[in-house]
């Protein structure tokens, strides 16, 4: 199956969450779950309660939506984390994160993962000074993740980076905005993977 490219605010009205798939919409009163929180599509005001295998399902979904990957990859995220020693829902979000696009997504150089996705498609970013094009490549602590030296006036990159600054970088990454570089100082713990998912019900939907 291939990459969702539909509208997605529908997708947020969909999970009954803010997804953050816009940029700056999402943080301004043009967000769609700011003005019409309701499900998509006829019968918009029914939003049924779950059954055990939807409540799990929904919150996959929703994990899926905020990184914008396939049904295939996710899944295969989700294998590798649970080979992994130690909490298979913590090792799974700590895989997500580690993606080279959410990176450049968190550090500010894109306003939103889809956006990061492109950036890094097109060979506008770099992983410790050789340029990079694999959204999916994980980064290692140490890693240092910048804007390709040809990209630097790019202005859409300086506008994001502008606006992010008033945003907070989390606390696992350093940015050296004057340089439009940022460094992995460590591996995200929980607290500081902001995504409004419970992973334990996405490891229950996989163990079923
Ligand atoms: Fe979701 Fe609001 Fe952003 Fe649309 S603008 S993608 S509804 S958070």
């Amino acid at each position: 199956m291939s990459r969702y490219t539909g509208p997605s605010c529908r997708l947020c009205r969909r999970a009954g969450a803010k997804l953050f798939l816009k940029g700056d919409r999402c943080y301004s009163e043009k967000c769609a779950m700011a003005r019409r929180n309701t499900v998509p599509g006829q019968h918009t005001q029914r939003r049924g309660k779950f059954s055990e295998y939807g409540l799990r399902l929904h919150e996959k979904q929703k994990l899926r939506r905020i990184y914008g990957m396939t049904e295939r990859q996710f899944e295969r995220f989700f294998e590798k984390a649970s080979r992994m020693p130690g909490q298979k829902g913590h090792n799974f979000l700590q895989l997500l994160e580690r993606r080279l696009d959410n990176v450049v997504y968190r550090l500010g150089f894109a306003s939103s993962r889809a956006q990061a996705r492109q950036l890094v498609a097109h060979g506008h970013i770099t992983v410790n000074g050789r340029k990079l094009d694999i959204p999916s490549a994980l980064v290692r602590v140490g890693d240092v993740v910048a804007v390709a030296p040809g990209s630097k006036d790019i202005p859409v990159i300086r506008e994001n980076m502008e606006v992010a600054s008033a945003r907070s970088i989390p606390e696992w990454l350093e940015l050296q905005p004057e340089r439009m570089e940022g460094r992995v100082i460590s591996l995200p713990s929980r607290e500081q993977i902001d995504v409004p998912v419970n992973e334990q019900l996405i490891v229950e939907f996989y163990a079923r």
